[in-house]
Formats: structure tokens, C-alpha cells, sequence
């Protein structure tokens, strides 16, 4: 792990706080870092910063090393750090306020996770729900992993898990506005 100076002011540590709290909802003074979160986190393992960590980072005011690490993008957003917190610390949803605010700012050090993620919701959007087959082939095309899980596919075919085509809810309209909504809170929050 990299070394972090920590010479930041309290004046830029509130406003961080002020914007993540703004964003998210989350007060990160709330935590006593207590440390049940990282414990507890499925990915903490694999991730640059712990769970608690993270909202350390926060709490100091280091912008940069929060916006550029790359736990902001393996959190699964499973919540059990949510579950297990004694303050209701909302960790899932500090990851994502961060993970908007990094990429407003063209920090995306886990590449594909992003492009999942945009994939993942293009298909919502379209079909109402999510089309595995169409995910996946976008996916292995954009990230140029052309066999990635190739050898998968002949099971979840025969266990109806992927399907070739795309199955429609029946009101798309509904999930479109949903969209549309959450576009203009964006453009507000700007
Ligand atoms: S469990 Fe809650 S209080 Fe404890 S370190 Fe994690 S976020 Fe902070
Ligand atoms: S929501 Fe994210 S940070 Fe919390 S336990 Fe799950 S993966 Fe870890």
C-alpha cells in the first residue's frame, strides 16, 4: 500500500465530508471505526483500502487517495458491512457516492468493472430487465476478453439461465422514466 501524507486542513475534510454527506447521505463522522465492517466484507481481501479504511480517508479529507482507490470500484454492494455496523454506517452507498464522483472526475482505475456496470444498466433500460446473453457478449467484446467464462455457456444454456433472446417486461415505459428521473436528479446535483 502506497504511503499517504496526511497533511490535510480541517476546512478541506469538512467539505469532503459535507459533499459525500450531500450525495450519499451517509455521515461519515458517524463512524467510530470500529473495524466490523472490513471484517465482515466479502472483497475486503481483494481491495486496496478496507471498508474502513476508506471512510478514514474520508474523514481526513484525502480526496484524492479515496476518488483514486480501487476499493470504490470492487465493493459488491452486498451490505453486510451495513448490517454489521453499530453506527448504520451506509458503506455501500459512500462507495457509490465515490465511485460517481471519481468517475466525474476520469478516475477509473477498475476499467471493466465500470464498463459492467454501464453495460448492466444499458440492458435494464432497454429490456426492462437484464439480458445475460447480450451483457456477456457486450461485455467480452468491449473488454477484449473474447473466451472469458466461454466454457460456461453450454451449461447455463441447458439449465435456462442465459437465453439468446431478449425477454421484454411488459410496460418498458415505467423503467424508462425511472431512468429518465434519475438523469434529471443528476443534472440537479450538478
Ligand atoms: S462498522 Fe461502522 S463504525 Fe465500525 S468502522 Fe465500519 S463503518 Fe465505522
Ligand atoms: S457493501 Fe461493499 S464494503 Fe460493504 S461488505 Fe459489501 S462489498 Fe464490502
Amino acid at each position: 500500500m502506497e504511503r499517504i501524507n496526511l497533511s490535510t486542513t480541517a476546512a478541506e475534510s469538512r467539505t469532503l465530508r459535507e459533499q459525500i454527506k450531500a450525495h450519499s447521505g451517509v455521515d461519515v463522522k458517524d463512524c467510530y471505526q470500529c473495524g466490523k465492517c472490513t471484517a465482515g466484507c466479502p472483497v475486503a481481501f481483494a481491495m486496496d483500502y478496507t471498508p474502513r479504511q476508506v471512510i478514514r480517508l474520508v474523514q481526513l479529507g484525502l480526496k484524492d487517495e479515496a476518488l483514486k482507490c480501487h476499493s470504490i470500484w470492487l465493493c459488491a454492494c452486498c451490505e453486510t458491512c451495513y448490517a454489521r455496523c453499530p453506527r448504520q454506517v451506509d458503506l455501500a452507498k459512500l462507495m457509490e457516492a465515490l465511485r460517481i464522483e471519481a468517475k466525474g472526475m476520469g478516475y477509473i482505475p477498475e476499467k471493466n468493472v465500470d464498463l459492467f456496470n454501464d453495460l448492466f444498466l444499458k440492458s435494464v433500460e432497454k429490456n426492462g430487465r437484464v439480458h445475460e446473453m447480450g451483457l456477456i457478449l457486450q461485455y467480452n467484446l468491449q473488454s477484449r476478453q473474447f473466451l472469458k467464462d466461454a466454457t460456461l455457456a453450454p451449461k447455463l444454456f441447458t439449465d435456462g439461465k442465459i437465453h439468446i433472446a431478449a425477454e421484454k417486461i411488459a410496460d418498458n415505459g415505467a423503467v424508462k422514466r425511472i431512468f429518465d428521473k434519475v438523469r434529471n436528479m443528476g443534472e440537479e446535483v450538478k
